[in-house]
């Protein structure tokens, strides 16, 4: 889109330093309505991870900056708050429209900057898009309740009031589902929204922010602040940075509630800081999915499904299913799984039948090559090795091609942490109640999967497991957004959480009125009509 265009400057790291001399288009702020290059003297390169070729450059905002971004949030916020449900209603409604109209082109952006195939880019504008759609039944959502009658000429009711201006930090890996989990909600209710999308993929909340701007949203009802690059930070510089923006989200007065999607690491510390500044915080975090495939289940769909939820996007989803445990006789379809796994073609995202494309940098490469170094140094196997694969045409990208580690054991690293690529984790029991004890034991509850035949199992393991999204014979169980996104345990902090009504519910607070009309007082006030 123009809008991530500007006229560009020699590229310059994070520290000063001079890079090659060559153009590229910058990514601006949108500030009170205007999208204005950032006055920074700190420019972060944005890569396209199929290539590594510097396709832009984005700003880490001044502080003069962010005071303004939020200034303008607080000055829109009466107005917006006042603005009738139905007029807020009706740019929500314009605004899918758009979304739609625009999908392919979003799509695209997503792919140059994350890497994700097309297909998938798709999918992540239209996740999102199904978000923006359901906010437009605001008019049911932001119902309050009524009680008349509690007592002699005396009724209560509540209503729901927005909070005024909320924060937004996204992560990477889906440059337009997350940050449409967020704004659209929040303003929808009457809030106003400062956005900071992921300093890696910053180029889609800039196409949807102008698409909501095209909509009829107000100057200043969402504003978007950039910052951030880890790869061009050195440790000590990455902690100054980070801390610099994020504390001036997490510690600013005039910022009511924040949500935040991405690492633990992050997560946690924006949701101790944040409620320690009196802010409602939702923080959904990381994740590491099993897929418990039963002996009785559908053998040919389980291996489609566990193929396609492992490896689809690169591994590179909160909810991809990461790590197998196979019960019993199902052990002996791994030589199946593995075959299936090595059909999948990694390619450029935009290349016609790519399934997967590349990790998004070149240390999340290195991240994920360390970890199944680490499997193999503690013992497990690897029957599926993607660290050496070539990509013809893309010699210089982030790929790492499907990896299948089996006899992993609970108690190693490739397991504990969260590996965010293209590795599936194959682990065996001999019966349904270790499968569910190891789940159990795992820190993360963000989503699991059942694969079996059996209506009785499958009660079973979705009553006892202890995950917050549970997929019966579905691999990746995200729920639509007339219900919520319930991750739980370590990928989620906060008690309220995002899209559907806990959506509405987190973005809003409650109002309760007692009032009481007495009959006899009626002929006081207007006594010609009673
Ligand atoms: P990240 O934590 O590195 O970055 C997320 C956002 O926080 C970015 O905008 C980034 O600029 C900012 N950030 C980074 N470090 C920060 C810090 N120390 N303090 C404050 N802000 C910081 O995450 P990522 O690598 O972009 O995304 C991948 C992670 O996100 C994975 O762990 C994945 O599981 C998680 N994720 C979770 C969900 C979910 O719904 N549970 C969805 C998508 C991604």
């Amino acid at each position: 889109g123009k809008e991530v265009e500007g006229k560009g400057e020699p590229t310059k790291d994070i520290c000063g330093k001079r890079g090659p001399l060559f153009i590229a288009p910058t990514v601006k702020l949108f500030i009170d309505g205007k999208f204005i290059e950032s006055k920074s003297d700190k420019w972060m390169d944005i890569h396209n991870p199929a290539t590594n070729e510097v396709i832009g450059r984005v700003p880490q905002a001044t502080k003069a900056e962010m005071d303004a971004a939020v200034s303008s949030c607080k000055r829109a916020f009466p107005s917006w708050a006042d603005t009738s449900i139905l007029s807020r209603q009706q740019v929500l409604l314009r605004y899918q429209q758009l979304i739609k109209e625009n999908l392919k082109e979003i799509a695209r952006l997503i792919t140059l900057e994350q890497g994700k195939t097309l297909a998938d880019a798709e999918g992540d504008v239209f996740r999102g898009l199904q978000v923006v759609e359901h906010a437009c039944s605001v008019t049911s959502l932001m119902l309050g309740e009524t009680m008349p009658s509690i007592t002699k000429d005396m009724d209560l009711y509540s209503y729901r009031l927005p909070l005024g201006v909320c924060a937004g930090i996204a992560p990477f890996n889906f440059p337009a589902m997350i940050p449409l989990w967020m704004f659209p909600m929040a303003m929808v209710c009457g809030n106003t929204f400062l956005m900071k999308p992921s300093e890696r993929v910053p180029g889609a909340t800039i196409l949807l922010a102008k698409l909501l701007q095209d909509s009829g949203a107000p100057d200043g009802t969402l504003n978007v602040i950039h910052g951030q690059h880890e790869a061009l930070f050195s440790f000590v510089v990455i902690i100054y940075f980070l801390l610099k923006a994020v504390n001036f989200i997490c510690d600013h007065l005039d910022i009511k509630a924040i949500s935040f999607v991405g690492s633990n690491q992050a997560g946690e510390y924006i949701f101790e800081r944040g409620s320690r500044h009196g802010k409602r915080v939702q923080a959904n975090m990381g994740a590491k999915n099993h897929g418990v495939v039963m002996p009785d289940a559908n053998k040919e769909n389980t291996l489609n499904q566990l193929v396609g939820a492992a490896f689809g996007a690169a591994g590179q989803r909160c909810m991809a299913l990461s790590t197998a445990i196979l019960v019993g006789e199902a052990k002996k379809w791994l030589p199946e799984l593995v075959e299936r796994a090595k059909k999948l073609r990694v390619n450029a995202g935009d290349q016609p039948g790519a399934d997967l494309g590349p990790l998004i940098t070149p240390h999340a490469k290195e991240r994920v090559c360390n970890l199944i170094d680490s499997g193999t140094k503690e013992g497990a196997s690897i029957l599926l090795d993607g660290r050496d694969i070539k990509v013809k045409g893309y010699e210089n990208g982030n790929f790492v091609g499907p990896t299948i580690i089996s006899n992993v054991k609970p108690n190693m690293i490739c397991y504990k942490e969260e590996i965010f690529g293209p590795v599936l984790l194959v682990l065996e029991t001999d019966t349904l109640d270790e499968a569910i004890k190891i789940v159990n034991d795992n820190p993360y509850g963000n989503g699991t999967a059942i694969f079996t035949t059996n209506g009785a199992t499958a009660r079973k393991y979705s009553h006892l497991v202890d995950v917050g999204q549970v997929g019966v014979n579905v691999p990746i169980p995200v729920p639509l957004p007339m219900f919520s996104f319930t991750g739980s345990r370590a990928s989620f902090r906060g008690d309220t959480n995002f899209y559907g009504k806990q959506g509405i519910q987190f973005y809003t607070q409650l109002k309760t009125v007692t009032s009481q009309w007495k009959e006899e007082d009626a002929s006081l006030s207007s006594p010609a009509v009673v």
